[in-house]
């Protein structure tokens, strides 16, 4: 959300260069689940609901790449909901839409304080990447000469 003190910053990385190593519900439940590979790396496991049916759905843990394994149809531009496994909170953003197409979005905690968002709606491969402690992120890129020589 914009916010008064912060300023958003954008990095272009090579596409499915990040992986998501430990993504927790909002009451910090892992959902990562090393049972379940997809492309050789634990997945990312949440609850799945659309309409009437329910069931788990394997997101891919690249960021950026979207070999998602689910367990109920969805019919392509459905609108699903996510949940934790474990607690069954929802993972619905509270203050995020899809800037592509007005849909709702989750939103999985990351260590740190960051985020990691994407598009509810099936097919819609919109996604989010918001890594904090902003201040740390800037402190251990002072600590390389690398930063100044970027601007
Ligand atoms: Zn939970
Ligand atoms: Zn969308």
């Amino acid at each position: 959300m914009p916010n008064k003190n912060r300023e958003i910053v954008y990095v272009e990385i090579p596409s499915k260069a990040l992986r998501i190593h430990h993504a927790a519900c909002s009451n910090g439940h892992s959902l990562i689940c090393p049972d379940h590979l997809i492309n050789g790396y634990a997945s990312v496991c949440v609850k799945v609901r659309y309409q009437d049916n329910e069931g788990l759905i394997y997101l891919d843990p690249i960021y950026g790449s979207f070999c998602n394994v689910t367990e109920i149809q969805v019919p392509d531009r459905g609108l699903v909901e996510f949940f934790c496994p474990s607690c069954g909170i929802s993972l619905t953003a509270k203050q995020q839409l899809c800037t592509e197409c007005g849909a709702p979005m989750f939103e999985l905690a990351l260590p740190r304080g960051g985020t990691v968002a994407g598009c509810l709606r099936n097919g819609c491969h919109f996604h989010l990447l918001k890594l904090a402690d902003g201040v740390k992120l800037l402190d251990s890129l002072a600590d390389e000469p690398t930063w100044d020589s970027f601007l």
